[in-house]
């Protein structure tokens, strides 16, 4: 043994190490087996001992100190006494995939890095295929989106987006208390929220108690079959946007019609109205006599629901002057 060894741990739960075959610098290797000696047939269920062989299985760890640290694993396939079948064991410390096989903690520290780092990059970092990761994120996030299911929802919120922009439509639902998402379901119409709600049972419906969606008719139906009790909550960015468009139609109309033989969309007035709903109005206008309106800022009010809405719009001119 050389003077400056010593001893560590791979603090990996039935784990014990036969050997460490190289140690150097930039990389560890380390032989391993599990510390059960009796092993269940998956098949019968019956206990035993006998080992047919050996093989040896290469499974990526986390690093040691720096090092990109490999165990080699060995694996051993069983003969069962009672049925004769042969069969490999598991290990739950072991994610093994197709092809790539990874110990379970450093399946974890790769699931929280896609966080921060595209796969691509975790994939050349620690020498694992793209789609092995790809399967390790999406294998969790099935567990996380299951428990949040599991979990009682007291505001729902519920809209609509485009996966390919105006091609493939699917509807969102969010836990409006945590901010979580509770699902990404096919299609925007009644079939595929009843479907969601049918999924999460009757008890879960039954616990949510404001459900907020774009106002779309198509959700309407579902929510009052399955969340007739809740309160139906139209959400303000919609709200808003249905009353910019209408002011905008008025705002065109105007522009269009007039008395005969006048021209409003000409009038200097009538043209720069348009640009009334892009400029704030704390700022002053050019050209304008009027003093600067500024808007108020009001506190919300104790118990209201909707923030106060913004100050009267600018007056338009009407038509015809
Ligand atoms: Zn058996």
């Amino acid at each position: 043994m050389s003077p400056d060894a010593m001893t560590v741990r791979l603090h990996l739960r039935r784990i014990r190490v036969v050997d460490v075959t190289v140690d150097l610098p930039e990389r560890l290797e380390v032989v391993v087996e599990d510390t059960r000696r009796v092993v269940r047939c998956p098949h019968c269920g019956f206990r035993t001992t006998r080992v047919h062989d050996r093989r040896r299985v290469r499974v990526r760890d986390v690093t040691f100190g720096g090092r990109p640290t490999v165990l080699i694993w060995l694996r051993r396939r069983l003969t069962c006494e009672d049925c004769s079948g042969r069969f490999l064991e598991e290990h739950p410390e072991f994610v093994l995939g197709r092809v790539s096989h990874v110990t379970r903690r450093l399946a974890r520290t790769l699931v929280r890095d896609v966080n921060r780092l595209p796969i691509r990059e975790l994939s050349r970092r620690w020498g694992l295929g793209w789609h092995f990761i790809m399967g390790l994120v999406a294998s969790w996030s099935e567990l996380v989106v299951a428990e949040r299911r599991r979990r009682r929802c007291r505001v729902l919120m519920v809209d609509e987006t485009s996966l390919r922009r105006r091609h493939r439509y699917v509807t969102v639902l969010i836990n409006g208390e945590t901010g979580e998402g509770l699902g990404v379901v096919r299609h925007r119409n009644s079939q595929a929220l009843s479907g969601f709600f049918a999924s999460q049972g009757h008890r879960w419906c039954r616990g949510v108690r404001v459900v907020v969606t774009d106002g779309s008719e198509a959700y309407r139906a579902a929510i009052r079959s399955h969340l007739g009790h809740a309160t139906h909550v139209v959400d303000r960015f919609h709200v808003a946007r249905w009353f910019a468009s209408a002011l905008i139609e008025v705002r065109r109309r105007i522009q269009r019609i007039g008395p005969h033989g006048s021209r409003p969309a000409y009038d200097p007035d009538v043209f720069r109205s348009r640009y009334l709903q892009l400029r704030r109005e704390d700022r002053p206008r050019r050209g304008s006599e009027e003093p600067p309106r500024t808007r108020p800022c009001r506190p919300p009010r104790a118990g209201s629901r909707l923030d106060p809405l913004p100050a009267p719009p600018p007056h338009l001119p009407s038509r015809g002057r």
